[in-house]
């Protein structure tokens, strides 16, 4: 029997209003945010979650990112601290750079993790060991970090996930055919078995959590479908994740506001838009939600 799921709009988040920053609140207050990205063929990744982040409203950036890439990202981002990681052969992840990230970690609010990784079997390695040290914050993984939900769930820390359907397929071991038949139930059975806030995307993106919750929200632009757009989504939530949103309340007004960036993007046309131009829409659909 399918779980009732309430539909996620602007209207469903002007009754769950973010956290209020105070006026006189300094950046520590609004917390940092850690990105864990990008590689030697995906660095843009890292640099799409970690703008959008900030768009979102985290107040410090930190980009831990593969060492061969690592200045390029720093020049290509001077808000960042940009910690430089070993690569494995592969050209991912491995636990080798695991100690260079002891030091900051508990100074994050929240972490996002995954966006442009390569090297299933390092990075996933890298993210079950990097997961303990980030207990204190809610992490969002994405992408191959997913694959840390394998090694690591149920979880026994905030985590939230963010897989479009082929991911989901990949996680659950189900089909894409069945996940598409009944999304609300592949959502809340992948939160329910590894105790994590499921974003299962797509044009109707479905949330779920560990405590039974569903949301449904459909977005309208077909020109959210493109290179990167999952990578920008990841760190919209990783920030308001940082600035206080609980993962459940960051999950929701993240997919809203990704789509309302969208939305505002599109009136200039409905494809071709970059996933690069929707951070800067974000404070403008942050306002136009907060109204
Ligand atoms: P990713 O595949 O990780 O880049 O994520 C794709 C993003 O685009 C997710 O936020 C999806 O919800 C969104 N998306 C995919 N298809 C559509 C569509 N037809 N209409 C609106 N949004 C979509
Ligand atoms: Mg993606």
């Amino acid at each position: 029997e399918a779980a009732p799921s309430t539909v996620l709009d602007a209207r469903a988040l002007k009754a769950w209003p973010l956290p209020e920053i105070a006026d006189d609140a300094d950046k520590e207050e609004r917390g940092a945010i850690l990105v864990v990205a990008g590689s030697r063929e995906i660095p843009g990744a890292a640099l799409l979650a970690a703008t959008a982040a900030l768009r979102a409203g985290a107040g410090k950036l930190v980009i831990a990112t593969a060492a061969s890439v690592a200045s390029g990202m720093a020049l290509a981002m001077p808000e960042a601290r940009v910690i430089a990681l070993p690569e494995t052969a592969a050209g991912g992840l491995g636990v080798e750079g695991l100690a260079r990230l002891q030091d900051v970690a508990p100074g994050c609010a929240a972490a996002v993790v995954g966006p442009g990784l390569m090297d299933e079997e390092g990075s996933g390695e890298f993210v079950a060991g990097l997961l303990p040290w980030l207990a204190h914050c809610t992490v969002v993984l994405d992408a191959l970090a997913m694959d840390a939900a394998g090694r690591t769930s149920p979880f026994a820390q905030p985590v939230l996930l963010t897989p479009h359907a082929g991911e989901m397929a990949h996680l659950s071991g189900r089909g894409k055919k069945e996940i598409a038949a009944d999304p609300q139930r592949a959502a809340l059975d992948a939160a329910l078995g590894w105790n994590a806030v499921v974003a299962l995307k797509g044009a109707t993106t479905v949330i779920a959590t560990p405590d039974g919750r569903l949301w449904t929200h459909r977005a309208g632009e077909a020109g959210l479908a493109t290179s990167g757009s999952g990578d920008t989504l990841a760190g919209i939530i990783g920030g308001l994740a940082a600035r206080g949103a609980t993962p459940e309340q960051a999950c929701a007004w993240g997919i809203v506001l990704h789509a309302t960036a969208g939305a505002r993007l599109a009136s200039a046309g409905p494809l071709g838009f970059l996933a690069r131009e929707l951070p800067a829409e974000v404070p403008a659909a942050l306002l136009e939600l907060s109204r």
